[in-house]
């Protein structure tokens, strides 16, 4: 088995990521760096973000693993003192009666950015966000190709279903079922008068729609995918749609979705 580990780089982090070497190698795994089987992430949901985009090129061949070091995780599920009970269920050695390992799948966002000065395209575990540096956006947003509002105001974020329940949470967005392969449009603080005027609900669209954000006026905007910023200047328009890719978990237990959502912000 080969594998890799990332961590926050605080201190328990750090000392988890040792520990998880030493028992690692008692088994046998191989840490790669360049061609691993499964990436363990050490911290919290951010780090596992991290995780993803340093292995962006590589996303349908791996399989993800979080281990959280501060509160539960979204995509951190293992405590920071089950090392061994999940080395243990990593070597196939969890003993009788144990549960088969199951690889869940969660749907990504694809947004493709053309600017004056070129296109680009980047894969999302969260959201994407196009936000104002300076003063409110103005953009158009259209629906497979159709007009559907001209938008004002702080930004508009697009998430994926494991990503609902941050960003577009705080934007009073609904909570989406990884299961089910959609985006997320939400308004961050639109303006609404006669000139413009917005929806004012989230818009969950399927796999096989997409949307287009037209900035409408020379604008420094801010874009960002996951944890990573990008200023631009010279933006025309983003495509969003769900990406053919998906992100591969390994659970070696169960720990059901909306029982992560209880235990996040209920419990
Ligand atoms: P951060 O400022 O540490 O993240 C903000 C919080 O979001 C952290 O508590 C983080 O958990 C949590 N989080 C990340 N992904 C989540 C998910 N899928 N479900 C529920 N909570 C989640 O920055 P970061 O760690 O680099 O994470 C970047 C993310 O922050 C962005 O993708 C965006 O979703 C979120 N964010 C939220 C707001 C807001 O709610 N107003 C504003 C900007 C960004 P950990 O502490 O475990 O990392
Ligand atoms: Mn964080």
């Amino acid at each position: 088995m080969r594998y890799y580990v990332l961590d926050r780089g605080d201190d328990l982090s750090v000392e988890l990521t040792e520990q998880f070497h030493k028992l690692a190698g008692e088994q046998g795994f191989e840490l790669d760096a360049k061609s691993p089987e499964i990436v363990v992430s050490i911290g919290g949901d951010g780090t596992m973000l991290h995780a993803f985009h340093t292995f962006i090129d590589r996303i349908p061949s791996i399989a993800f693993v979080g281990i959280h070091t501060g509160h539960l995780g979204f995509y951190a599920d293992w405590k920071a003192d089950e090392i061994p009970e999940l080395i243990s269920l990593m070597s196939g050695q969890g003993g009788p009666g144990t549960p088969k390992p199951r690889i869940v799948n969660y749907p990504l966002i694809e947004v493709e950015i053309t600017k004056k000065s070129g296109k680009a395209s980047y894969i999302c575990l969260n959201e994407f966000t196009l936000k104002s540096v300076d003063g409110t956006i103005v953009a158009q947003v259209d629906i497979n190709d159709r007009l559907f509002e001209m938008f004002r105001g702080d930004g508009i974020c697009v998430s994926t279903p494991s990503g609902s329940t941050a960003y577009n949470k705080s934007l009073g967005g609904a909570m989406v079922h990884p299961s089910i392969e959609a985006l997320q449009l939400s308004e961050i603080a639109s303006i609404n008068n006669r000139v413009y005027r917005t929806m004012g609900s989230s818009l969950v669209l399927p796999k096989h729609h997409h949307c287009d954000i037209y900035s409408r006026k020379e604008q420094n905007l801010l874009i960002t995918i996951d944890h990573i910023n990008l200023h631009m200047n010279d933006l025309v328009s983003v495509r969003c749609h769900v990406a053919r890719q998906k992100i591969s978990f390994v659970r070696y237990r169960p720990f059901p979705f909306w029982e992560r959502v209880r235990n996040a912000f209920l419990d």
